[in-house]
């Protein structure tokens, strides 16, 4: 492997597609079970919640081809797809680090002809079953022991714990890591200034919310991104400067000398030499109360609703 690959690691649900595939699956098949989800958030722990729901969709005559037909008809923004082949024909490494599950994923990236882009998709193991029964279980399961992030990290999967083992796997030249959730907040810490490292952080969501609330805690330069259009703008920026088109989205971390029309909250953040000491004295209780619910339930949108909990 060339020491100057970069890494770039993505979350699923609203960040490489504009939904949350979960939430999509129930919502197009069974009415009844997308309420009996909605009603289950925060009762249930979510992997968990899925995988009984599932059975009960089987239970209702639901097949394998009408899921795997309900994944494939997600939208995938064309922009989105671009970038991605970009970020891999400059020599990127790509990995999906998502909270959904294997079929999930990989069903939808087959639908769109781009599985091939990518590495490696870390998420909740899932398949199908002889009769066509999908199955879901927890990526860290309750057989080991739990991961003890200090970060209030859902017990089924802490986001910075896997991209911390992808971070050390190789001298990268640059990590970029792209999200949209509260789960996406603790991977975000894990990237380093040093290395010029990107937070892509999705406007107006709860990662920016939580972002907004430690920033002492994210020591890389963050870029805030509304849609897909945005998404293929700072990936051009990453790889041929940010001054070919006078669209500008990153900041000076990549050494441009151009006025910056940054979204980055650089300028407003001094990244913390004490930020590990930080997230050891943070409370679980502390974010389980974070804005991000309360701005979900504000919203009145249930998709959201269900996305901010989830996380
Ligand atoms: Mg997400």
């Amino acid at each position: 492997m060339s020491p100057s690959k970069r890494l770039f690691v993505f979350d699923f649900d609203w960040t490489l597609i504009d939904a949350d595939s979960d939430y999509f699956v129930f919502e197009h098949l069974s009415a009844e079970l997308s309420k009996i989800q909605l009603d289950s958030i925060g009762k249930v722990q979510w992997t968990d919640l899925q995988q009984r729901l599932l059975g009960e969709l089987f239970d209702r005559g639901v097949s394998r081809e009408d899921i795997e037909r309900t994944l494939a008809s997600i939208p995938f923004a064309p922009e989105r797809i671009e970038a991605l082949k970009l970020m891999k024909e400059q020599g990127s490494d790509l990995y999906i680090l998502s909270d959904a599950n294997t079929v999930y994923i990989e069903t939808v990236l087959k639908a769109y002809n781009i599985d091939h882009l990518f590495t490696g998709i870390i998420t909740n193991p899932a398949s199908f079953d002889s009769r066509g029964r999908l199955n879901v279980t927890r990526y860290h399961g309750l057989d080991k022991q739990p991961h003890q992030c200090p970060l209030p990290c859902e017990p089924n999967l802490c986001k910075g714990l896997e991209l911390q083992k992808l971070i050390d796997s190789h001298p990268w030249e640059q990590v970029v890591y792209m999200g949209d959730a509260s789960n996406d907040f603790c991977p975000s810490t894990r990237l380093s200034r040093e290395r010029d490292d990107l937070v892509l952080a999705r406007r107006g969501l709860s990662l920016e919310t939580r972002i907004k609330e430690r920033p002492e805690l994210v020591k890389a330069e963050i870029v805030f991104w509304q849609d897909a259009q945005d998404v293929l703008e700072i990936t051009r920026d990453i790889f041929f400067g940010r001054n070919r088109t006078g669209v500008a989205f990153l900041g000076s971390s990549l050494g441009s000398t151009a006025a910056s029309s940054t979204t980055s909250l650089s300028t407003m953040v001094e990244s913390s030499s004490s930020a590990s000491s930080a997230v050891d004295s943070l409370s679980i209780d502390e974010v389980k109360t974070s804005s991000q619910v309360l701005s979900a339930v504000e919203s009145s949108d249930s998709k959201m609703f269900a996305q901010a909990v989830k996380a």
